[in-house]
């Protein structure tokens, strides 16, 4: 079978960022002809954009309003094998640890006991702090008026969190034995409470993966694991098509809820959302 993936840059994320999906689309596409699994290659390439400062994911992730940074990834295969990892803080690449999530005989681990599982296994710690994350926390606060607890998680319930995300990254991918893999890594929106866990950490949510395709979703994660929103697209791929499954989930939410998904079944991909979302597929 003639191997595909599809990569997104987050929901919200401009041209700019297009050249650097296509980059890791690419790492991820070469793998996979030379005989990789989809697994593998959506690692790869969800990989090559927690490396790169630009996206918030792994080195670049958006802080929380405490000032800390706390990621969410995930990985999952057509078998419905899955691992997933949620608020860790200085693993250099979350989608490695969501990996290994995946060969415990747990699905999601979150916080210290997770960060200190990447230690026991030997993975990579690095400062991911960055001067455009710097920024970032600095305008956040701006606007929401140096805010504390309790009063400014009231004052969220009136936010409109649409301004607050971007540049989480996504791959989903197919393999030459014709199976299909998803992974997902974000530092989640920028406005958020510490302890905050978005979509991407949440099987069926963020991610899913079967034997008719995988699904990766971007956007408000609050308003994405209310609708189990990768399970619902991942269900309509047979009767759909990957395209027209995307199309159908991007519809289930009103045009201010940004929202973004990719996906590849047994006949092609699929690409949605409503608001513009850096993206690529190969071949
Ligand atoms: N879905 C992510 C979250 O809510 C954010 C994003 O996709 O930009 O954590």
């Amino acid at each position: 079978m003639h191997p595909v993936i599809v990569a997104h840059g987050g929901v919200g994320s401009g041209i700019e960022y297009k050249e650097d999906v296509v980059s890791a689309v690419k790492a991820g596409y070469e793998a996979l002809l030379a005989g990789k699994s989809a697994l593998e290659a959506v690692i790869i390439t969800v990989k090559a954009l927690e490396d790169n400062v630009k996206f918030n994911a792994g080195y670049g992730s958006y802080y929380n309003l405490a000032g800390e940074i706390e990621m969410d990834a995930s990985v999952m295969t057509s078998d419905g094998r899955c691992g997933a990892v949620a608020c860790v803080h200085g693993v250099k690449n979350p989608v490695l640890l969501a990996r290994a999530v995946m060969d415990t005989p747990h699905v999601l681990m979150a916080g210290r006991g997770a960060v200190e599982y990447a230690k026991k296994i030997g993975l990579e710690f690095a400062d991911l702090r960055s001067e455009k994350a710097d920024k970032k926390l600095a305008e956040v606060k701006k606007k929401i008026r140096e805010g504390y607890y309790p009063q400014w998680s009231e004052k969220m319930k009136n936010i409109d969190l649409s301004e607050y995300l971007g540049d989480t990254v996504g791959a989903v991918a197919m393999d030459m034995q014709g199976k299909f893999a998803a992974a997902n890594s974000t530092g989640g929106i920028s406005l958020k409470l510490p302890g905050r866990v978005g979509d991407s950490a949440i099987i069926g949510a963020g991610i899913y993966a079967g034997s008719e395709g995988a699904v990766v979703t971007t956007g408000i994660g609050e308003e994405i694991i209310k609708k189990v929103l990768a399970k619902a697209v991942y269900d309509k791929l047979a009767q759909l098509g990957a395209m027209k499954a995307c199309r159908w989930g991007v519809d289930q939410y009103d045009e201010g809820i940004p929202v973004g998904i990719i996906a590849v079944d047994k006949k092609g991909y699929g690409v949605a959302a409503n608001k513009q979302m850096a993206w690529h597929v190969l071949p």
